[in-house]
């Protein structure tokens, strides 16, 4: 009889590890031996380095992606009587921090075949918003899913129309490229994790905001540290507590030694998915000019009852699988009210958003997985089509 065959993860947590355990270690005792656990120096370090490698002139490290919203929205003073755009199909916390601060998100369709937010749809809902004049168009957050670069050059064309602010979340797709250059200076501030899961992770929750903004990155430094001044007793704004780690800053140092190679085996890794995934299931569209980061390898099924044959092959053998998201965020329970808030008549439907929650299905995808671990994923897809 056949051994059975080494488990295929989703997501890698254990052969990066075993690469740089002994950095790992080494920078870990530093960080216990200085005790300089809030605002040590490998904070500073690491923001060196992630503002060299996107290629802008500033990087602040946070406490989460999420808190990196928030901070970027609080220092443009978004709140109250703003209408904040964003994708229906994203990960909660893009909304959740508008509705925070008080703002009202208003939710965009996303293009049926790179599942980014759709360029006529958000045209369409700033004109509306602007038009009905309840709400002051104020910021477009765009999501790069699942690493997938958005339409930054059409994005910032509109908001420079209509005077509006651009926040890239870039949670997913650190490492990514577009037109050739990093994500980080796309848009006026990109907002990244590093929970464990993201193209970049480290071993609790951490973020950063990067910008070419010398302004803005005074600013987050200052509401990362309860909206400090010159002084630490200084208070100058209502700011928060969101310093990102010195030891997860440290484990993150020791992490950037491997990422760029992890970005080329990512690519790698979704090339053979390609090969032998295309014509058989749609694939997330790769738009000119766009390198994703992959932070997830994403298929759309034909429909809900497909993707349920797939799943269940997958689950036949062995195979982990993911569904992000299976609820579009206007149709969740906390988001309900302000959608319905958001415009005078009835909201205007999202239609791709709803059906691709019935369709989607993420495939495993991290930098150590094998052209035979791959082979293996595509035999069980293809058994359920
Ligand atoms: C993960 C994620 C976030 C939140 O990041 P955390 O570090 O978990 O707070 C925000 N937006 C998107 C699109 C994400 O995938």
């Amino acid at each position: 009889m056949n051994a059975s065959p080494t488990p295929i993860a989703l997501f890698d947590m254990q052969a990066q590890q075993a690469l740089i355990r002994e950095a790992l270690d080494a920078r870990i005792a530093s960080v216990l031996s200085s005790g300089r656990f809030i605002n040590g120096p490998e904070v500073a370090e690491l923001e060196g380095q992630l503002a060299a490698f996107a290629g802008v002139a500033h990087a602040v490290g946070v406490s989460s992606g999420t808190d990196a919203l928030q901070i970027a929205m609080m220092a443009e003073g978004i709140g109250r009587g703003d209408a904040v755009f964003l994708p229906a199909f994203t990960y909660t916390a893009t909304a959740e921090v508008p509705l925070v601060l008080g703002a009202t998100p208003i939710f965009v369709d996303v293009d049926p075949d790179s599942f980014n937010m759709d360029m006529a749809d958000l045209t369409a809902r700033v004109e509306q918003v602007a038009r009905e004049g309840r709400l002051r168009p104020r910021a477009v957050v765009g999501v790069d899913l699942f690493g997938l670069p958005a339409d930054w050059p059409a994005i910032r064309g509109l908001c420079a129309r209509h005077g509006m602010f651009t926040l890239d979340d870039a949670a997913q797709a650190f490492g990514a490229r577009l037109h050739g250059s990093p994500l980080g200076g796309h848009a006026e501030a990109t907002a990244l994790s590093f929970y464990p899961t993201k193209t970049l992770g480290c071993y609790g929750d951490g973020g950063a905001l990067l910008t070419n903004s010398a302004e803005r990155a005074e600013l987050y430094r200052s509401l990362r540290t309860h909206g400090e001044g010159g002084s630490r007793y200084e208070v100058l704004r209502t700011g928060m507590n969101g310093r990102l780690d010195t030891l997860q800053a440290a484990i993150l140092l020791c992490k950037m030694t491997l990422f760029p190679g992890e970005i080329a085996a990512r690519a790698r890794v979704a090339g053979w998915y390609h090969a032998r995934l295309s014509g058989q299931v749609a694939l997330q569209a790769q738009p000119a000019g766009c390198e994703s980061a992959w932070g997830l390898y994403t298929i759309r099924c034909a429909d809900a009852a497909e993707r349920g044959r797939v799943q269940a092959s997958l689950k036949a053998q062995g195979i982990p699988f993911g569904v992000y998201y299976p609820k579009p965020l206007h149709h969740q329970p906390a988001y309900q009210a302000a959608h319905a808030a958001g415009f005078a008549g009835a909201p205007p439907p999202l239609p791709v958003s709803e059906s691709l929650c019935d369709q989607v299905l993420s495939l495993p995808m991290h930098p150590y997985l094998t052209e035979a671990d791959v082979e293996r994923v595509c035999a069980a897809v293809s058994a359920g089509l």
